[in-house]
């Protein structure tokens, strides 16, 4: 069976810690989308983690890690990474990479952050990873697929033709050193060495799995609000974030994914520029930040402090549904514990009237949150077990946003760690 986790906002929900958990029943783990510029933090008994390329299955052995051909594959970063779990001890991962990656060049990363000066206070909030202009020449058909490595003339000759375009904009448009053709094929050289043991038709992999009945999860990145077609455009990242596009960056057949974890967080966070409605400032927001997640909430990549906001039922109600949710996992909910009231936005208030439907991006900028407050529960709730051990007002808080989101909520995270779940049976 395949199973997709997905986040519903704007990411940093906890997929990884869900990812993780679920990975103990799964023989594949793939990721679909994105690239190095957002990460997972992860706990397990080897210790913290924070992944940005590879799938968060790789602490178990009983499981293969897959790089989809959706993904932006920077290769240095992907085997910093691989480094980084082993010298910690962790079994070294059976890695599969698909020959129809595509590859972050080494010039991507300069022009993320080329325009990024040049846009100046009016920039994306980009992580400079390279991962907008990667996606960018990955549809203008300028970019460099794995299983373009392995063909040297074709390559040098391709290297030639898009430097070419490069070159005049490196000159012209950013004023910055030109790229060289020589030096460019022999980095894509030592990349090719380093890849070349995992390069495998990754579609076919799956296909074959589907058949005899494996166990694969998808691991998206990012959140629905993130999303190109569906998200906050342009304050999106650049490739899709949802579980459909799952079949897509992997290559399996969409009908193959059976259930879509969606994973919601219990308060809000975002990082990056956009609207942001329910978002709360100064001391109130520190506090959140200080306290949410595992040891606060900062950029897992860019250790940039994130937004904060109270529970959004508008933007996740549209996050779970636009991912075609058929569980929810709530997360993040012990954090909340030490407040004695918990807003909530339950509508969004544009140019005097009340909605629930969450709306394009010109009517968002306008929107103003309509609050509902909560009594809190004042306990701390991890180590619980039991849905029914949840303190009342706890309760409440997560039957009211189900109802307000209309999905269900099967998992409830009270911790960071694996074992910190509360597996809800409904
Ligand atoms: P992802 O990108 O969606 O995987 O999210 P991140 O890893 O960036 O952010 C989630 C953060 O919350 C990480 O630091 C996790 O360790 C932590 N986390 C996940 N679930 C829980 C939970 O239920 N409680 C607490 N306190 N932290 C959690």
């Amino acid at each position: 069976m395949v199973q997709a986790v997905v986040g519903a906002n704007w990411g940093d929900e906890g997929k990884g810690k869900i990812t993780d958990m679920l990975a103990e029943d799964a023989d594949i783990i793939v990721r679909f989308q994105g690239g190095a510029n957002a990460g997972h933090t992860i706990v397990n008994n080897y210790g913290k983690f924070a992944l940005h390329t590879l799938p968060s299955g790789v602490f178990y052995d009983h499981t293969t890690s897959i790089i989809g051909n959706g993904v932006a594959l920077n290769i240095p970063v992907l085997f910093k990474e691989i480094k980084s779990i082993t010298d910690k001890n962790v079994p070294m991962p059976k890695i599969l990479v698909s020959d129809r990656a595509q590859m972050v060049m080494p010039y991507h990363i300069l022009f993320d952050q080329y325009e990024e000066e040049r846009l100046a206070g009016k920039s994306f909030g980009s992580t400079k990873s390279g991962i907008a202009p990667f996606y960018s020449d990955k549809y203008a058909k300028i970019g460099f697929q794995v299983s373009e490595l392995f063909d040297e003339a074709a390559l040098r000759e391709k290297i030639d033709r898009v430097l070419v375009q490069k070159n005049i904009i490196l000159e012209h448009l950013y004023h910055k050193p030109l790229i060289d053709a020589e030096e460019t094929f022999n980095t894509l050289m030592e990349y090719k060495a380093m890849v070349e043991p995992y390069v495998c038709d990754v579609s076919a992999f799956l296909w074959n799995a589907i058949k005899e009945g494996k166990n694969i999860l998808l691991e998206g990145q990012l959140g629905s609000l993130k999303d190109p077609d569906h998200g906050i455009y342009p304050m999106v990242t650049s490739s899709s974030t949802l579980a459909a596009y799952g079949a897509i960056g992997a290559g399996i057949p969409p009908y193959e994914i059976k259930k879509i974890v969606t994973v919601v967080k219990a308060y809000s966070s975002a990082v990056g520029a956009g609207a942001f409605v329910s978002e709360i400032f100064g001391d109130e927001a520190d506090e959140l930040r200080r306290r949410g997640g595992d040891g606060g909430e900062f950029g897992a990549t860019t250790g940039r402090p994130r937004r904060m906001g109270w529970f959004d039922c508008v933007a996740t109600k549209y996050g779970c549904r636009i991912q075609g949710t058929t569980d929810v996992a709530f997360t993040v909910l012990d954090v909340l514990g030490y407040l004695d009231e918990i807003p909530i936005c339950v509508g969004y208030e544009i140019d005097g009237e009340v909605t629930t439907d969450f709306p394009t991006t010109s009517k968002l900028e306008k929107a103003k949150p309509v609050l509902k407050t909560m009594p809190g529960w004042k306990e701390d709730i991890r180590g619980i077990k039991e849905y029914d051990k949840l303190p009342e007002n706890c309760r409440k808080y997560i039957e009211f946003i189900e109802e307000q989101i209309g999905f269900p909520i099967t998992m409830v995270s009270n911790g960071p760690k694996r074992e910190d779940i509360i597996i809800r049976n409904k």
